[in-house]
């Protein structure tokens, strides 16, 4: 830790923009190492942490709203670091200033950008009037409300098809995060049939993709499939969305399905700050070395669904980018420690209604063999532990000990 003539520490003053799971996780990670021998700032446009995988059950089971947001004041007093609630504008790289709406201007020694991914809806002709869907906490309660006053008829859900910088982002999924879709296709069959529903409803799943679910393997394909068609759920692919109609679907091929009620998760893009600074790529995402570095500016680290090589575009590998910028960041103040390799993965839980659930762990995108499932109320129960745990304690994970382990275990069957 440097210090003054007289021994006393220096401070460091880092500015993390983006209370999500990236921007959080940096924080928790350097707090546990470096107590309150750092400066830091958190600035959020947002007064609350939003936790999107909960937002699945907002919209289809009626969970409170209020379950999925936890404010950041309380984040930042618990972790003895100052909220700004305000948007970040413009970052200079150059002078190491961050421009806040208001036009004051924040200086730092490093900064984390963890603003996440924008949801472009706009991009969809016809979503405004007749689209709905589940990706922020306005979305999820419009949905539910939606789907309490069905009475029945077609409905369509699909991931939009999102476009990536061609030298930034190695694999270029057609749709950056389609587990969501799963776990919404199950939730609405289990709600069509508990209200009797279901026989007078057809349920179709459309996918950019030559596969749906193309972010993982054959052996969770082999598992997921017989459940998928067992619920009489239909599943188009290589269907690019282009407009939604009152009464159907638009797709890039000239197609159209007919639709009483269409769900879809729009077409990312990198968000304004990143574009207006020129710090990334021609969509806004910032590809970064592999200690999650900006490549030219070298005390930025870029963590999240920012990240181009953030993909799919995962929580989970929001929370692996950040522990590796965490360990650059400390190797780099202490001259001690080593830098955590990133090895991306794709884990998550998809609720299928009731108390069953699918989790899934899977690295055969990235080149590994793993690739698990367990079905279950277990996998139920672990995501309803996961939520609570991360909510009751202001968006931390369960203890590394425990996912590591389960990890482990999902890896030995
Ligand atoms: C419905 C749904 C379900 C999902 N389920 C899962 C799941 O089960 N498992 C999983 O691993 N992933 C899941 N994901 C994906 C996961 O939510 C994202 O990958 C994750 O939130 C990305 O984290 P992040 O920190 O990069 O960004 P975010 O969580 O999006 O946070 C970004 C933050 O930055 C703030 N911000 C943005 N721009 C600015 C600015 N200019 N100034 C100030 N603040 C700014 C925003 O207000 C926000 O608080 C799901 C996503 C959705 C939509």
């Amino acid at each position: 830790m440097p210090k003054d003539s007289d021994q006393r520490v220096l401070k460091k003053r880092v500015v993390i923009i983006g209370a999500g799971f990236g921007g959080l996780r940096f924080l928790y990670d350097i707090k546990k190492q470096f107590k309150n021998d750092m400066d830091i700032v958190i600035v959020d446009e947002r007064e609350t942490s939003l936790e999107k995988p909960s937002l699945v059950e907002v919209a289809l089971a009626g969970k409170p709203v209020s379950h999925t947001q936890i404010p950041i004041k309380n984040i930042a007093k618990s972790q003895n670091a100052e909220f700004v609630n305000s948007r970040a504008t413009m970052i200079d790289a150059e002078k190491n200033l961050v421009t806040l709406k208001d036009g004051s201007i924040l200086n730092y020694d490093y900064l984390v950008i963890a603003t996440g991914a924008v949801k472009n809806y706009d991009a969809i002709p016809g979503f405004k009037e007749y689209g709905y869907s589940v990706c922020d906490d306005y979305q999820a309660p419009r949905m539910w409300n939606a789907i309490n006053n069905f009475k029945g008829g077609n409905i369509v859900i699909g991931a939009s098809k999102t476009k990536w910088g061609e030298k930034s982002t190695d694999i270029k999924l057609d749709a950056p995060c389609e587990g969501p879709i799963g776990e919404i296709m199950f939730m609405l069959d289990f709600f069509l049939r508990e209200h009797d529903l279901r026989e007078i409803s057809s349920l179709t799943v459309f996918t950019p993709g030559k596969i749906f679910f193309d972010d993982v393997g054959p052996k969770i394909h082999k598992k997921i499939e017989p459940i998928i068609t067992k619920k009489g759920i239909k599943i188009v692919t290589e269907k690019v969305i282009t407009r939604i109609e009152k009464n159907s679907v638009h797709f890039e091929d000239g197609t159209e399905l007919p639709s009483d009620l269409t769900l879809v998760i729009p077409p990312y893009t990198g968000p304004e700050l990143i574009k207006d600074s020129g710090l990334g790529d021609e969509y806004g995402f910032i590809r970064t070395d592999e200690h999650m570095r900006h490549p030219l500016h070298q005390n930025i680290f870029v963590v999240g669904d920012c990240n181009a090589n953030s993909m799919p575009k995962l929580g989970h590998i929001a929370t692996l980018q950040a522990d590796v910028a965490a360990s650059s960041f400390a190797n780099e103040i202490t001259g001690k420690g080593s830098v955590i390799k990133f090895k991306p993965e794709v884990f998550c839980i998809m609720n299928r209604g009731g108390v069953e659930a699918t989790l899934i762990l899977s690295d055969t995108l990235f080149g590994g063999k793993v690739d698990k499932t367990l079905n279950g109320p277990i996998a139920h129960l672990m995501k309803w532990g996961f939520d609570t745990y991360s909510y009751y304690t202001r968006g931390k994970l369960p203890p590394e000990l425990l996912q590591k382990s389960l990890e482990t275990m999902l890896k030995e069957f």
